[in-house]
């Protein structure tokens, strides 16, 4: 059971989709810092701009992979 700087109980967790640090509601650090572009929870604009940078990697190499089997 974790509890929140405030002594409360947490009943919800969140965590960043991207490295999946908790995020706690109740603090006002972690609210600050949370980043919901497209309904994800983002821990950080970091994260954001890391995931963003993942999936624009994965997108060209799935591209690539069409291109090669179109050839074929
Ligand atoms: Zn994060």
């Amino acid at each position: 059971m974790k509890f929140s700087q405030n002594g409360l109980y947490i009943e919800r967790y969140i965590k960043c989709v991207n490295c999946g640090v908790l995020i706690y509601e109740g603090t006002e650090d972690d609210t600050a810092k949370r980043v919901e572009p497209d309904g994800r929870i983002f821990c950080s604009s970091w994260c954001v701009d890391w995931a963003h940078e993942r999936d624009v990697r994965h997108g060209a190499a799935k591209h690539a992979a069409e291109r090669e089997t179109a050839q074929a």
